[in-house]
Formats: C-alpha cells, structure tokens, sequence
C-alpha cells in the first residue's frame, strides 16, 4: 500500500514501527478490521510551499517549505521545524510519523507533525536568518494555531528563529503565545525547554539504570553533536556522575581525556556559533578527528547517546561500538541508528532506547509550555524539571512493562511502538472514519 519507494527515511520510520506491533494486533483483532494501520500510513495533510527572500548581496533565494500535519487523533499537530539542506519530503514523513508515537507516549494531549525547510542557516547573517523566517511565517501562518498546529525547534532551529517565526506570526494574526513552543524566556517561554530533550534522555536512561542496581556515577559516555539536544545531555550526565569524553559536529569530532569542559563548549556553539576544533585552542590536550563522527573513534566506552542526526550509527558502525564495550545506546536525535545496525546491537545484547521514547523530553515540555501559556502562568525551573523526570519516568516504566507484557521480553523498541499506537490507535477508532 505504501507509495513512494524513493522516500528511504519514511519507509525505514515505517518498517521498524510494522516490524513490532503484531503482538498487540493478534490480541486486539479490531484494530486490524477497521484498517487502522492503514489509516496510520498516510499523514491527514501535507503543505509544501515556496519560500523566497533576499540575502545580503541583494539577491533573490527560493527555498522549499514543509509542514507534515500527520494525525490529530490525540490533539492539535505537534512537532519541531528543521532547517537544513537535507530536508525533503520523506525526512519530514518519517519524522513527523515518529512523532505521533513520541507524542502519544508523553501521554499529553497533542497530535504528531513536523515541518521544515532545505535552507542552510551555516553561514547566514542575522538578517538573512531573520528574512527567511518572516517569509516562511508568511506562508505557515495559513495553516497553524495555538489549537490547530504548534511548531517549535529541532536542528538548525532555536530561541533565534523561533523569536522571529513568532514576531512574523504576531504582526499577522495579533498575539496568540501558544502558537510557538521553545519561545525565548523574556516572552511566555518555558524555563527548562532548552535543557529538556537532553535532560530528558539522560532521566530515561537513569531510570534504566536504576532497574539494574546502576546509576551514571562514574560511567564513561560518548555523545554525537554539539547542539541543543546533546549540551544538555552531557550537562546532566556529568551532573549525574558520568564522565562524557567526547562529542562532534559535522566537521569532526573531539575527544578530552579528562572529560568535555561544557562551559566552553557552551561558548562555541550557543554563543560564537563555531566549528567544534576551536575547543583545541583553550584544551590543547584534547585531540580533534577531522571529518571523523565519535562512533568511528576506538575508544572504551559503557554508554553512547547518539544526539545528532537520523542513520549515523550504520551497521559497520554498531560493530565498532561493540568492540568498544558499549552496553547502552540511548537516542537522543530521531532514528540514528539504521534497521541493520539495530540487529547488531540486539545480537551483542546492547540495550537498546530508541529515540521515540528516550527523546521525548522535548516536546513533553514544550506541550507543558502550551500549558503555562493558556494558564498565563510560569512555572519555575524546579517544577518544570521535575514534571519532565515524572515523564520519562513514566515512558520508560511503560516501554518496559508494555514490552514485557506484549512480547514477554525487554525489547523497548517494541514497547514504545506498541504502547505509543495503543493510545492513537484507540482514539482514532473512537472518532471514526475522519
Ligand atoms: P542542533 O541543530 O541544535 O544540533 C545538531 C547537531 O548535530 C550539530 O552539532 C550538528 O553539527 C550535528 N550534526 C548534524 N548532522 C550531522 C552529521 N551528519 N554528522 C555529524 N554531526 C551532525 O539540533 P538538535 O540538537 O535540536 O537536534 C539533534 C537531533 O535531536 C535531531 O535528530 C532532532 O530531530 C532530535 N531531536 C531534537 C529535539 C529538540 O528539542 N531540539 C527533540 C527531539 C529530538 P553541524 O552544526 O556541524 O551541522
């Protein structure tokens, strides 16, 4: 039924998702009668729109826009914005289908989308980042609402861009704060959102751990990229104990021995917005991999939080970090980890959180943001961050037991398919045929 074979990302999102939910259909037979799954296989509505502007030279840019309204069956369309060049039709499917089962998890009310552009941001100005978001805004504005759509950030998209998706959306439509999540704080942001996919990842696998006699104290970790998602992991494994030796961006990685300093690292990439080897020139001792991910390093490690981007753990790659005695893999990016090298971490006995789960900090904080912004009330930083350990908490008490429970194994891949479906799928039989 699926159409589309050149759409790769999608069809790979779709076939680890197909591959675990049987268990679960051969006990709830209705779900199969009423073609459920088929429903599930193709989103309610696709935008794709053009976006043109002016960079700094005073020519004229065109790039292409998404937004993938995917299934409102649990509430208005949820999900981050992407901007880079990769961006194309079935990288936005695969993550918005994600995000249905990530969003059903945080068992909050908010549907599955995820939208974006191929626009590059490296190297942009201020005001030609600034233009481009106000023409995108232009043309979303369409389509979005604090109670139909609410996008937010994910790579190449953060409190910069969101401030002036939202000033273009304001000056269109009047102030509506729930329109936009990862707001900065001097405007209906929540405190913690920043910190929350990265927190997030590492509360899931402390609560992992905590099952097993075990904490962060004194684990060795690796983390891929050097963005939003993967500071604040390292910024909460270290808190929690954990030495994290290393991390990269797309030009190379960096390894120090006595372990990331991510004050500077802070400096690098939130403030100066640099290449990742100028660490070197305040860490001499650290050493730089040119061109290299961390996954490719021979390093001795016992956790790796793959934070950067989809199907950066290929298979040959998964062998390396068996070699290098990995027993944790944990995703912090969406789908880093190919359907082969998924095998080889299983076959070597490698526990595995998949990203559905593990990351969904991030947008479990930002529907708390949704929540703050129809209160008209802030919560503090305490609140928030405890709310978001509860959740993950909760997901992966859930993951677990719904494994067990469906496939009488610790399989968290099927845990998290069969109990974020479980949710969706009942609501969607329950509006009908919509
Ligand atoms: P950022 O843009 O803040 O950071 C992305 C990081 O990954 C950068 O360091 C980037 O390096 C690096 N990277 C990207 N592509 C590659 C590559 N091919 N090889 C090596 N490094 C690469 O994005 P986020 O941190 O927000 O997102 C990271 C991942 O987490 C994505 O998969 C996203 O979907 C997922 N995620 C994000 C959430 C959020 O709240 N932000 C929520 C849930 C999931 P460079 O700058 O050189 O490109």
């Amino acid at each position: 039924k699926l159409k589309y074979p050149e759409q790769t990302e999608f069809l790979q999102a779709v076939e680890e998702f197909l591959g675990t939910v049987e268990p679960f259909l051969v006990k709830n037979p209705e779900f199969v009668e009423k073609n459920i799954l088929e429903m599930l296989l193709i989103p309610e509505r696709i935008i794709e729109f053009r976006i043109p502007w002016m960079n700094d030279q005073g020519q004229w840019k065109i790039n292409r826009g998404y937004r993938v309204q995917y299934n409102s069956a649990l509430g208005p369309y949820k999900g981050g914005m992407r901007f880079h060049p990769t961006v194309n039709q079935s990288i936005m499917k695969f993550l918005a289908f994600e995000q249905i089962f990530k969003n059903s998890l945080t068992s909050l009310p908010i549907g599955g989308g995820k939208g974006g552009s191929d626009f590059d941001p490296k190297g942009k100005s201020d005001g030609e980042i600034m233009r481009f978001c106000q023409s995108l805004m232009q043309e979303l504005q369409k389509y979005i609402g604090p109670n139909e759509d609410v996008p937010a950030g994910d790579i190449g998209v953060g409190g910069r861009e969101i401030g002036y998706l939202f000033g273009e959306y304001k000056r269109l439509n009047g102030y509506h704060a729930g329109v936009l999540t990862g707001k900065p704080l001097s405007y209906w942001g929540s405190l913690a959102r920043t910190e929350a996919t990265g927190y997030g990842l590492v509360y899931f696998v402390s609560h992992l751990l905590k099952d097993q006699n075990d904490s962060f104290e004194g684990k060795k970790v690796l983390v891929s990229g050097s963005g939003n998602v993967a500071i604040y992991a390292i910024e909460k494994a270290q808190e929690l104990g954990a030495t994290v030796y290393g991390c990269c961006d797309s030009s190379g990685s960096i390894i120090d021995p006595e372990g990331i300093d991510l004050a500077l690292l802070k400096e690098i990439k939130e403030v100066k917005r640099e290449r990742i080897n100028t660490y070197l020139e305040s860490h001499p001792n650290a050493e730089f991999y040119p061109n290299q991910s961390v996954w490719e390093l021979d390093f001795k490690y016992d956790i790796a939080l793959p934070c950067a981007t989809q199907n950066e753990i290929p298979v040959e790659l998964a062998k390396k970090l068996v070699t290098n005695g990995v027993q944790i893999v944990a995703e912090g990016a969406n789908m880093p980890t190919t359907l082969e090298a998924l095998e080889v971490l299983k076959a070597n006995n490698i526990v595995y959180c998949p990203g559905k789960a593990a990351n969904a900090g991030g947008v479990a904080v930002s529907a708390l943001e949704m929540a703050q912004n129809a209160q008209r009330l802030p919560w503090t930083f305490e609140k928030v961050d405890q709310e978001l350990n509860l959740i993950m908490k909760n997901i992966y008490e859930t993951c677990r037991d719904t494994s067990n429970e469906y496939v009488g194994d610790f399989d968290l891949v099927a845990g998290a398919n069969i109990a974020g479906f479980e949710r969706v799928a009942k609501a969607m039989l329950s509006q009908g045929l919509v």
